[in-house]
């Protein structure tokens, strides 16, 4: 399948997901703080490069994919190459947001299903403590009928658009790297997307 079938079909999945998150932010009340961004600085972050697969192609189209992968390929940080701290006290952002992947979709809002086959809400200790009541009463309603994202169910629709690149879990610096190796070695000897276009058929 070319890069832009793939692309289109993770964003179409992503905009699922958007509807999904939101109907479940607002009916929860659960929200992250603005400006937090403490999830994103964790060094244990995993993803698929699939997932990543949209910002890839952002940059390749763009003309800074080859630039963005000598960076990762100098890099020994754990953090995502994409956080960017705002200050010294721990806050930052994610500087392409837009594209950022599919575990930072789910993270906070969405659900892990326990060994007895119960749906546990994953999110993180500044939610729990910070909103208790809230997340109390979004974990037990989780478990009766409330309607919450379940990361294993997203991430097997991902594996069905590209089994080997959403079925593989790395750092999510290794994940960037993979992703952007795909599309870059996918458009060597392919013509470039015209308006994000590809000129010719995969
Ligand atoms: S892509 Fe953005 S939201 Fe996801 S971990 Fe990196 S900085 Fe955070």
């Amino acid at each position: 399948m070319s890069i832009e079938r793939r692309v289109q079909l993770v964003e179409n999945l992503f905009l699922q997901l958007e509807k999904e998150s939101t109907k479940f932010q607002q009916t929860s009340g659960i929200g992250c703080i603005t400006g937090c961004g403490k999830c994103c600085t964790y060094p244990d972050v995993e993803a698929s490069p699939l997932e990543f697969l949209p910002w890839a192609f952002h940059l390749f189209l763009n003309g800074e994919a080859e630039k963005t992968l000598l960076l990762l390929n100098k890099s020994t940080d754990l953090t995502c190459m994409i956080y960017k701290p705002l200050s010294i006290i721990g806050q930052g952002r994610c500087s392409d947001y837009k594209y950022r992947g599919l575990i930072c979709r789910l993270f906070g809002f969405a659900a892990n299903t326990d060994k007895y086959g119960k749906l546990r809400l994953a999110t993180c200790k500044i939610i729990k403590e910070g909103q208790p009541e809230n997340y109390n009463k979004t974990a037990d309603a989780i478990t009766k009928d409330l309607s919450i994202p379940v990361f294993t169910e997203y991430y097997m629709q991902l594996n069905q658009i590209d089994f080997h690149l959403g079925n593989i879990i790395l750092p999510v610096n290794k994940a960037l790297k993979m992703a952007l190796e795909e599309v870059l070695q996918y458009y060597a000897y392919r013509p470039m997307p015209v308006n994000g276009k590809n000129a010719l058929p995969a």
